[in-house]
């Protein structure tokens, strides 16, 4: 796409030089098919909330604030209802008392986990933060404490699954699997749906009781399929990634059978209590709003990931994953190779934030890093990742992870921004 003599020179007034302008524009243009289909999932999964909103007749009379112990709460109601259409399945719990999305993932295992339970991932390590939920490194309160045992069988170089050494760790004491669709921050490739399906129905037919989990963050909406269109008992997230549309300021969604749903509730409230309680304060019409968007905002920071993967490996960087393969999950991580460019990448996408674009980062001891931690977010909502955010361990390779962009535009701003910075250090 060419950008009229207006935008280009609005462009070149946030600093961009001619070049960088002129870099965008070519991959834009070359870009154009890939984003074309990118709109048309878009347009799939909006239809797709849509009707779900239709079906559950959601009405003005949903967006009103309960308090209190918020019994009756209609509109939260109603927004489980049409996340478990979403989902297609049995029920839905989606409140803003989940806290993030290692607590909607803690919910999920220690409220279907029992004593001599073992849970299980066929696809390596979990998420950094699940490490101590799950208690493979030492953490007060973790399912180990609770006598709860954890198995793992990594993916095999290539990345395909290691079905040999999954089935001999399937036991009797196999309660329940636990697979990660993103590769998160990690270098393994981002799982497809149609391959989560596969892997599910493999152990299935081990195990057919088995409780399936999939942390689904960051793969809400990139594709017309979630995990559990494709046998998994249950379906995590949190609501300042993908689905909250980048409007919701807090929570997490379990979506999934009954049967776990109820034990998800009586977890996160009080056994009995279950789903009856939780007062929704007046953000149902955020909740709602925010999953009406999600759909085309995921676009946009697919369409910002991919378009930044094809410059950076044009320009030689190594990117994950690269400009034209398919995308399951809206991460991207370049390899910048220097600290300088990791820090004037960092910097470029703050400065085009709407929010805190005057602030410039630098790297801190981030708890838990053996590194300086450098990241950029100049966010509505705190940590928000659906937004335009970055960040990087300020050491060896020097790979920068990104994503979000609530539009394709900021996006675009942002990269380009980035671009240019990192162009003058070298
Ligand atoms: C973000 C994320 C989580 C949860 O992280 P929170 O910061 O607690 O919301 C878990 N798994 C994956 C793959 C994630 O990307």
């Amino acid at each position: 796409m060419e950008n009229t003599q207006e935008t280009k020179d609005f462009l070149k007034s946030f600093g961009l030089s001619e070049e960088t302008i002129a870099l965008g524009e070519k991959y834009e243009k070359e870009l154009k098919p890939r984003f074309e289909e990118i709109d048309k999932i878009a347009e799939y999964n909006q239809l797709k909330v849509i009707k779900a909103m239709q079906d559950n007749r959601l009405s003005d009379i949903h967006f009103a604030a309960t308090t209190g112990y918020g019994y009756n709460d209609l509109g939260r109601e109603t927004l489980e209802k049409v996340y478990a259409s979403i989902f297609h399945t049995e029920d839905a719990l989606v409140r803003p008392q989940i806290t993030c999305g290692t607590h909607a993932l803690t919910i999920a295992l220690a409220a279907n986990l029992r004593p001599g339970d073992e849970l299980f991932s066929p696809v390596g390590k979990p998420y950094d933060t699940l490490e101590g939920v799950i208690g493979i490194t030492k953490q007060k309160g973790s399912l180990a404490e609770f006598g709860i045992t954890y198995r793992q069988v990594d993916l095999l170089d290539d990345g395909s699954f290691d079905y040999e050494n999954i089935k001999k760790a399937i036991n009797d004491k196999t309660k329940l699997v636990t697979i990660q669709r993103s590769k998160g921050y990690q270098t393994r490739p981002t799982l497809s749906v149609e391959a989560i399906g596969e892997l599910i129905a493999f152990i299935k037919g081990i195990k057919p009781e088995v409780i399936v989990m999939v942390d689904n963050c960051y793969g809400e909406f990139v594709e017309k399929i979630e995990p559990t269109d494709v046998g998994a008992d249950l379906c995590v997230g949190s609501l300042i990634k993908n689905p909250g549309g980048g409007l919701v300021a807090s929570g997490g969604y379990i979506a999934g059978k009954a049967e776990y749903i109820e034990n998800c509730a009586f977890r996160l409230t009080a056994p009995g209590l279950g789903k009856e309680v939780g007062a929704t304060l007046g953000i149902n019409q955020s909740m709602f709003q925010g999953l009406f968007l999600a759909p085309t905002v995921v676009a946009s920071a697919l369409k910002g990931a991919i378009f930044a993967a094809r410059i950076y490996e044009d320009l030689g960087y190594p990117v994950i994953p690269n400009g034209t393969e398919p995308r399951y999950d809206i991460i991207q991580a370049v390899t910048l190779g220097s600290a300088e460019k990791l820090i004037a990448f960092c910097g470029g996408i703050q400065a085009s934030s709407p929010v805190d674009s005057f602030v410039v980062p630098e790297g801190w001891a981030m708890p838990g890093y053996n590194s300086d931690v450098i990241m950029a977010a100049g966010n509505f909502i705190q940590g928000s990742s659906i937004e335009l955010s970055a960040d990087g361990p300020i050491t060896e390779p020097y790979a920068v992870y990104f994503q979000g962009g609530l539009t394709w535009y900021h996006a675009k701003l942002g990269i380009l921004t980035s671009l240019d910075r990192v162009l003058k250090v070298s």
